[in-house]
């Protein structure tokens, strides 16, 4: 089997990440890092992230493992202590996989240009200097007219990250579903959003049209892309997924709990 390593590059996980490396090839294991077939990010959630996007034009043959060398994270839930089991699992293969849904953001240019785009945990639109305009369309009819600072597109895995500090909800990530969260948005008399975040299925889509300016700064996970000339994007459930390989049941709620309830 070939793997390749990502760390977050502080000492600690560049330390694990050489140990590692001896372990997997005393077992046989091959490095490559173009084809691997199994990827440990070493560091933190945002490591993986970065793991994600570096491989994401293969997804269908890769399997990712996230050890922590902060703070527990929700991709990056194995600890620096469980190296050695890790490495014996992977090497006899003795492991399962869980598949997360992942979501899709097309980008369409008043040109007839368009980007699509892969998210991990979400997708964020703000506008640079004035009120974000948008008009929000759910599945071809239009739903309202958004007012105000942002908004965010997630995933049920990246529904704990941003999402969460705008108050949206957790979603467990078996669910195919995405969920649309607003930033502060402007309600009035005579401005009106629906207030709560929307939790939308697979075979449902999302559509933002921008009413005045064009141009905004866009994130899909760490990454920042400032579009111009934009005609609408469009949301959905993606056909690829995101595979974790699992040594031991670590139940999402359980992550949920041990991360922001208490970790005892
Ligand atoms: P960062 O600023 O280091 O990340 C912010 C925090 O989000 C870190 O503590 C990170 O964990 C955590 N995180 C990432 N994915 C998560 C997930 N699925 N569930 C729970 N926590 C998660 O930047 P980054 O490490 O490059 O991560 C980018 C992400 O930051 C974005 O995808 C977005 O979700 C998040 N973000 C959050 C806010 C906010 O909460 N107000 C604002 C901007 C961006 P680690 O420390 O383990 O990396
Ligand atoms: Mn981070």
């Amino acid at each position: 089997m070939k793997f390749a390593i990502q760390s977050r590059r502080d000492v600690q996980s560049n330390e694990l990440m050489e140990l590692a490396k001896t372990y997997l090839q005393d077992f046989g294991l091959e490095i490559d890092e173009e084809e691997p077939e199994i990827v440990l990010s070493i560091g933190g959630d945002g490591t993986l992230l970065h793991a994600f996007h570096r491989y994401s034009h293969r997804l269908d043959k890769v399997a990712f493992v996230g050890i922590h060398t902060g703070h527990l994270g929700f991709y990056a839930d194995w600890k620096p202590s469980e190296l050695e089991k890790l490495v014996l699992s992977i090497a006899k293969k003795e492991f399962n996989s869980v598949e997360y849904p992942l979501l899709e953001v097309q980008v369409h240019r008043n040109n007839s240009d368009s980007s699509t785009y892969l998210a991990l945990n979400e997708a964020t639109i703000k506008s640079p200097d004035v009120t974000l305009v948008m008009d929000i369309e759910l599945n071809g009819k239009h739903f309202e007219r958004f007012r105000g600072d942002g908004l965010c597109v997630s995933t049920p895995s990246g529904s704990t990250a941003y999402n969460k500090a705008l108050g949206g909800a957790i979603i467990h990530p078996t669910l195919h579903a995405f969920q649309l969260t607003e930033m502060a948005s402007i309600n009035n008399r005579v401005f009106r959003t629906v207030g709560s975040s929307l939790v939308l299925p697979a075979h449902h889509n999302c559509v933002l049209k921008p009413v005045n300016d064009q141009k905004f700064n866009m994130t899909i996970d760490h990454i920042q892309i400032i579009q111009t000339d934009v005609k609408s994007i469009t949301f959905n459930v993606a056909n690829e997924r995101v595979r974790f390989a699992r040594f031991r049941p670590f139940p999402f709620w359980e992550r949920v709990h041990d991360s922001f309830v208490s970790n005892e």
